[in-house]
């Protein structure tokens, strides 16, 4: 079968109705029911909010405006039964150094929540047929960069010193609110090395793996990230410098059965703690009397009231427009003109027979994770691609990602799924809308250029294929604001005390009743959990009460 064939009846197969997930979340809440929190959007980072506030004994009411919850944490039967494509993300590994896991909080695993470490963590092959492949062991990985420079080996091996050292600052800030506790800079200011740190965080991170490597190889694996928010070469980045460090002592986790199975243990724990969760309730208006939030109107007409608490996930782009806008303030709504966008994916899943095999010394080596970036100078290109709107399929920077490798309940016996992630820019000369016409054709480059590094992937292992351009991406969840990733830039114009505004960084919103967590909040996008258990934090301490409080409660 010609892929274009393979392609038509694979959409014909795959989009009928799949039930993957095993809660039932449909349904009517009961008009007389009473709610303390109302939470508007099922993403994991609500979810966690949720969970805290059900702990502390709120009666919480979850509204998803899509059929299924999860938001970027879901996992769903996209291409064939049988095969759980993970429809955004894949690696947990940032939520690792949330107290949520790394003190098990909630005891999610009561829930249904298991991980998958895999190792290696990270597999990087090159044109010229070299490799580098981060394994568990760092050991192994430096014995890696020891292949292309001794001295490089060694600047491995002490960057992740340095990290360690370094990563509970960085956590005890990440997984705060703004406000609660040391600002980073005060942190810095009585650590041993807070100078040192000072310094690598205000350079950006191609000026310290330049000087750090002499290898062309080991800068490319250094800077194989470009997913990591902001252009390489940009001030301020210096932080991502250490990216590859966290998953080192992390690996990349999977949570076993597909990334929605973290939203979905979630949504056991609040239902298990009084909550009510309700599907394809899109919330379009706040409900505000005297001045106060007091509840949400969907777009099926329908009204929930809160008594204590509404708390939202809605992107900050379309929460402005479910109010009247003198309630925002003209400083908040600032901030939201000025609103920017992140790095924006292109996604194809595929169904397949085979894993990717890359070639290795001695055979092939299936990785789950493996990160295409073929020199340091196409990482730097990157920015300008995006800067001028080009798609640019040349040596494109993929992540390929094959869950099944180490969780073999993700497909079939014997068959796999394959997730290959690109990244192009959302806004095209032509518009976003010309994402349609040719998505198709950036998809079969980017399985070509994959094809260098694993030939085994022939049309005859291609079961089935579906393309996510980064409209597409968007058009899936709305939390994907022009294609983010991560809901919007993490550049400094957009981070710390200054995400999602300028004086709105704690969760509170200007309408008084009103808080928000998720991507656009503080810290930001990806798995990390944070600003969801942080808004809990805020919200336990508005309420009278503490999460410390919360958590001394016996379940
Ligand atoms: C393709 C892709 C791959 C990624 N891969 C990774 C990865 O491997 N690792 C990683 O750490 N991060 C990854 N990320 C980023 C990460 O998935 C997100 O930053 C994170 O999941 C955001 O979580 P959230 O809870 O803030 O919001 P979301 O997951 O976006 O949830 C928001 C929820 O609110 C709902 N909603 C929005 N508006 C309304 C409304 N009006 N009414 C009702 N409901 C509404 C949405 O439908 C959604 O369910 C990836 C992102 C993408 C797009």
């Amino acid at each position: 079968m010609s892929p274009m064939t393979r392609r038509e009846f694979v959409q014909g197969a795959a989009l009928a109705p799949l039930a993957l997930q095993s809660l039932s979340l449909e349904g009517k809440a009961p008009p007389t029911d009473r709610f303390d929190i109302v939470v508007a959007g099922a993403g994991h980072n609500s979810l966690i909010t949720a969970a805290y506030l059900a702990k502390a004994g709120y009666r919480c009411l979850v509204l998803e405006g899509r059929p299924r919850i999860g938001g970027c944490v879901k996992t769903a039967e996209t291409t064939l039964r049988g095969f759980k494509h993970d429809t955004c993300s894949s690696a947990h590994n940032s939520i690792f150094d949330n107290p949520l896991m790394r003190d098990d909080e909630l005891k999610l695993g009561d829930y249904g929540l298991e991980y998958i470490y895999p190792d290696p963590v990270i597999h990087r092959p090159f044109p010229d047929g070299s490799y580098i492949t981060q394994w568990r062991d760092l050991d192994r990985t430096v014995a890696e960069f020891a292949k292309f420079s001794k001295k490089d080996a060694a600047a491995y091996r002490r960057m992740m010193a340095d990290y360690e050292n370094i990563a509970p600052v960085f956590d005890a800030v990440t997984f705060a609110p703004i406000g609660f506790g040391k600002s980073l800079n005060d942190r810095l200011a009585e650590h041993p090395k807070g100078k040192f740190w000072q310094r690598r965080l205000a350079m950006s991170a191609w000026d310290i793996i330049r000087d750090t490597f002499e290898d062309d190889h080991c800068r490319a694996f250094m800077l194989a990230s470009p997913w990591s928010n902001q252009p390489a070469q940009f001030p301020m980045t210096g932080r991502t410098a250490y990216g590859p460090f966290q998953q080192q002592l992390h690996s990349r986790p999977l949570p076993k059965g597909g990334s929605g199975e973290l939203t979905q243990s979630l949504a056991r724990f609040i239902q298990a703690h009084d909550g009510v969760i309700l599907t394809n309730k899109s919330v379009q208006r706040l409900i505000v009397e005297n001045g106060k939030c007091v509840g949400v109107e969907c777009e099926d007409g329908s009204a929930y009231r809160a008594e204590k608490a509404v708390l939202s996930t809605i992107h900050v782009k379309d929460l402005v427009n479910m109010a009247p806008r003198e309630l925002w303030g003209d400083d908040f709504l600032d901030g939201v003109n000025t609103w920017q966008a992140d790095y924006q994916a292109f996604e194809t899943d595929y169904a397949m027979t085979e894993p990717p095999k890359y070639p290795v010394q001695g055979g092939t080596l299936s990785s789950v994770h493996t990160e295409l970036m073929s020199t340091p100078e196409r990482a730097l290109r990157f920015a300008y691609d995006y800067a001028i709107n080009a798609v640019d399929v040349d040596e494109p920077p993929l992540h390929v990602i094959c869950c099944s490798i180490a969780d073999p309940s993700r497909a079939p016996a014997g068959m796999h799924t394959v997730k290959v992630l690109g990244y192009q820019p959302y806004d095209l000369k032509e518009g976003p809308q010309h994402w349609d016409v040719i998505k198709d054709r950036v998809s079969d480059a980017n399985l070509k250029y994959l094809r260098q590094f694993a030939p085994n992937l022939t049309d005859d292992k291609i079961l089935a294929r579906i393309v996510h351009s980064p409209l597409d991406i968007e058009r899936q969840n709305p939390m994907n604001w022009h294609g983010s990733i991560h809901a919007g830039s993490t550049g400094p114009a957009q981070s710390g005390a200054m995400r999602p505004m300028p004086g709105w960084a704690q969760y509170r919103m200007p309408v008084p009743g009103l808080y928000q967590t998720g991507a656009t909040t503080y810290p930001g996008g990806s798995v990390t959990g944070a600003p969801g258990r942080n808004a809990a934090v805020v919200m336990l301490k508005d309420f009278g009460t503490s999460i410390e409080e919360v958590l001394r409660k016996k379940a």
